[in-house]
């Protein structure tokens, strides 16, 4: 255990002490897990890692734990936008703001000095006492950029590649061609011909297309996890 997070523990326990809690074990325990992990967790998070330590309690008595862990000023609840409510350390004296990945739901902390006392100017310039703030940014996180960067145009997917339609980069005469082929946005097709020259032969719906390979550099495709379409049947 860390000096710091034995501290916390510490201060937690003659706090819950001197106002006469029972289990005090039981919710040390809980504080020992929640001390231990470096990120912003959700209650049914809380719960399944509290079981996966070996320990048995309720789900309200880790939700009215982690509700007097708030209380007393060693977690605090945290709500991004359109995420679940999440719980994280709070330790005392330090500030950290967050920027949240919208695609993944991946959260990063920072702290930056400089930022926090241009907030404060800022908040003075208007006569305004700053009390406290949040600053949150939301974006992309770098492995989901990277994914997004992946796309390239399905004249350069290669065969017995499966991948995905993202966009249709070209007009009106794309979008038609793509609509008569009935190949629509988040289509898997798998690469069946690829030869580099001429046309490209597809599988999508459990038939092969011939697609020109102007209208195969207009779309915009990025590789696919899921395989094959196996559930194509030979019809008898
Ligand atoms: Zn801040
Ligand atoms: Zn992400
Ligand atoms: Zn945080």
């Amino acid at each position: 255990m860390e000096n710091n997070d034995y501290i916390e523990r510490t201060n937690f326990k003659s706090l819950i002490e001197e106002d006469g809690y029972d289990r005090i074990q039981d919710r040390l325990n809980i504080i020992d897990v929640f001390l231990g992990i470096e990120k912003h967790v959700t209650l049914e998070e809380m719960y399944r890692l509290v079981k996966e330590k070996g320990y048995d309690y309720e789900p309200e008595f880790v939700r009215q734990c982690m509700k007097r862990m708030v209380d007393l000023g060693f977690a605090q609840k945290k709500q991004f936008e359109s995420q679940p409510i999440r719980y994280e350390h709070r330790h005392l004296g330090r500030h950290h703001d967050h920027l949240i990945c919208t695609k993944c739901g991946k959260i990063v902390e920072f702290a930056n000095e400089d930022l926090e006392r241009l907030q404060s100017e800022i908040a003075a310039l208007s006569g305004f006492h700053m009390l406290q703030h949040k600053m949150e940014i939301y974006g992309l996180c770098s492995e989901c950029l990277a994914q997004r960067k992946l796309l390239m145009p399905l004249a350069m997917a290669k065969t017995g590649e499966t991948v995905v339609i993202r966009e249709i980069a070209g007009g009106r005469m794309a979008r038609s061609r793509m609509a008569d082929l009935g190949l629509r946005p988040n289509d898997n097709i798998e690469i069946i011909n690829n030869n580099g020259m001429g046309r490209l032969i597809l599988a999508h719906d459990c038939t092969r297309l011939a697609i020109g390979r102007g209208v195969a550099r207009k779309i915009m495709v990025s590789l696919s996890d899921e395989k094959k379409d196996a559930a194509c049947k030979e019809e008898i």
